[in-house]
C-alpha cells in the first residue's frame, strides 16, 4: 500500500486512556535492543508484498547478503485473511537465522546491525516514510486493528524485552509522547494533536 489508513477521529476516545497512559521509559535503540521486535517476522498485506517484490532489484543492496539474492524466500506461504489488511489477505516474511548470530532467529529483512533492510532501502531511495517497511512495523508498538490504534499491550506483556521502551532516571511521559511518530502514522498529526490537548485538559504530562 502506498498510504497507510487513517484512523477516524471518532474512535479516538476509546484509544486515548490507552496513549495516554504513563510509558516506562523512553525509545529503545537498535544497538540496545538488538531488534527484539523483530524475531518472529510479520504479517505484510499482499499488495506490499507485491510492492516490495517489484522493487527487488533495488532493494537487495541494502539487505543482508546471505538472503539479498533468494526473494523466492523472502515470504512463506502461509496466509493469513483479515480486514485489518486493504486487500484481506497477508502473508508472512520468512523466518530465518540472524546474520551474524546464527543461533538466534528473525525475520528475513533483518540485517546484522540490527537494522530493518526494508527501512534502510526506503531511506536510501528516499521512498518517505514508512516506504516499503511494512506498514504494522513502523506502527509497533502502536497496533491499529478494527478502527482503532493502541499501544499494544498484550504483545509487549508476553515478549517484555520487545516494548520498545528502556529505562530512564527523568519523569517518565505517555505513551502517546513517546511513541508520536507511530501515532501520527495510525491517526494522523490531527488525531495526535487531539490526544496531547486531552492530556493538557486534564493536567496529564
Ligand atoms: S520487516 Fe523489518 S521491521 Fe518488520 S519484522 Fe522484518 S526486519 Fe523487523
Amino acid at each position: 500500500m502506498s498510504e497507510p489508513p487513517k484512523i477516524s477521529q471518532a474512535c479516538l476516545p476509546a484509544a486515548a486512556a490507552n496513549l495516554l497512559a504513563l510509558a516506562h521509559g523512553e525509545r529503545c535503540v537498535p544497538s540496545e535492543c538488538q531488534a527484539a521486535c523483530c524475531p518472529g517476522g510479520i504479517w505484510v498485506d499482499i499488495l506490499h508484498v507485491q510492492r516490495i517484490l517489484d522493487a527487488a532489484d533495488q532493494i537487495r543492496p541494502y539487505l543482508a547478503p546471505e538472503y539479498a539474492g533468494e526473494e523466492d524466500a523472502w515470504f512463506s506461504e502461509e496466509e493469513m485473511d483479515h480486514e485489518d489488511f486493504p486487500s484481506g489477505l497477508a502473508i508472512a516474511t520468512a523466518i530465518v537465522p540472524r546474520p551474524g548470530q546464527p543461533t538466534r532467529t528473525g525475520c528475513i529483512f533483518l540485517r546484522a546491525d540490527h537494522l530493518c533492510g526494508l527501512q534502510v532501502a526506503s531511506e536510501a531511495l528516499s521512498l518517505g516514510w514508512p516506504g516499503l517497511k511494512p506498514l504494522d512495523c513502523a506502527l509497533y508498538p502502536i497496533t491499529r486493528s478494527a478502527g482503532t490504534a493502541l499501544y499494544d499491550e498484550e504483545t509487549t506483556a508476553d515478549n517484555p524485552h520487545a516494548d520498545c521502551q528502556r529505562p530512564r532516571s527523568t519523569p517518565l511521559r505517555p505513551r502517546y509522547q513517546v511513541f508520536r511518530q507511530e501515532v501520527e502514522l495510525a491517526i494522523g498529526a490531527a488525531g495526535w494533536q487531539h490526544l496531547d490537548q486531552r492530556a493538557k485538559e486534564s493536567g496529564k504530562p
